[in-house]
């Protein structure tokens, strides 16, 4: 069954990984695709993967840490379909794994802005576009977002995915009243390219002492990374009016990895 046919979506980080997913399980669930993701080349080739499930998709080439090309995006999401349904605030990177004594302010904003500011943006946007007749936004955070366990070296992606978790209650807490829901996922180590440019390399690690042990094969449910699919049904639920008394809710789905 399609939940979604006739809404729009908006999918930031829809290029690679848990964004290319999602938007494809939504686009399966019949929801039209605003793809917005800096590598345009990349979400060109998932807007084909769209198409050929006979579906509708645009991309807009976007940094989404910057207020004026998120409200082009936005602006060209309505004027090409006249309406917006969902958001997924998705697109984040781990940037710099250093120990804080070795972090600089610039590397602190990249993080910040690239994972949070983004988020902030995402959200205030869709605002005046779902007033009306409600809508369904969620935010990717992380494991890291609750709780820091094995994050040695990510003080400034912590503080954006906790960060994301505050912000979205907030924002479900406010918006409650235009009936537009916003929920925070929390993905345990899911197997996409995020780390492969930005994790030092393990001798790297032990030289600055940080203990990372990789998470892969440490999740007790199936004792290895989830994948981008598993985390798309959650977000597709989660979109749809199968879960319309939900929100404001922080939900993990990394195979009880934050319980060890
Ligand atoms: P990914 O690298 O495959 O995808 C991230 C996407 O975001 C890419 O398409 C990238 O081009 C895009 N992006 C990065 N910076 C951008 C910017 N400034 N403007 C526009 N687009 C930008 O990684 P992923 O694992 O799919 O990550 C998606 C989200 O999931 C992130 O917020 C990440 O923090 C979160 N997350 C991932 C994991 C994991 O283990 N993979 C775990 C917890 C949370």
């Amino acid at each position: 069954a399609k939940n979604l046919s006739g809404k729009v979506a908006i999918v930031t980080g829809g290029s690679s990984g848990i964004g290319r997913a999602t938007a494809l399980q939504l686009a399966k669930q019949g929801a039209k695709i605003a793809l917005v993701d800096l590598k345009e080349e990349k979400a060109e080739l998932v807007k084909k993967e769209i198409e050929e499930l006979g579906v509708e998709a645009l991309v807009t080439d976007t940094d989404v840490s910057d207020p004026n090309r998120m409200a082009e995006s936005y602006d060209h999401v309505l004027e090409h379909w006249g309406r917006l349904d969902i958001v997924f605030a998705n697109a984040g990177i781990n940037g710099k794994v250093e120990p804080i004594e070795d972090l600089t302010a610039e590397d602190w904003d990249q993080t910040l802005g690239t994972n949070l500011r983004s988020t902030f943006l995402a959200v205030k946007l869709a605002i005046p576009h779902m007033k009306t007749n409600g809508g369904s936004i969620v935010i990717t955070s992380s494991i890291n977002g609750t709780r820091t366990f094995r994050s040695f070296g990510m003080s400034a992606y912590s503080t954006s995915k906790a960060g994301q978790v505050a912000f979205g209650k907030m924002a479900a807490l406010e918006l409650a009243r235009y009936r537009i829901r916003v929920n925070m996922i929390c993905p345990g180590a899911i197997k996409t390219n995020i780390g492969q440019n930005t994790f030092p390399d393990k001798e790297e690690l032990e030289k600055i002492k940080i203990p990372i042990e990789f998470p892969e094969g440490s999740q007790p449910l199936e004792h290895k990374a989830g994948t981008p699919e598993q985390v798309a049904d959650l977000v597709s639920f989660l979109s749809s009016d199968l879960s319309s008394h939900i929100t404001g809710s922080v939900i993990h789905i990394d195979g009880a990895e934050s319980l060890l």
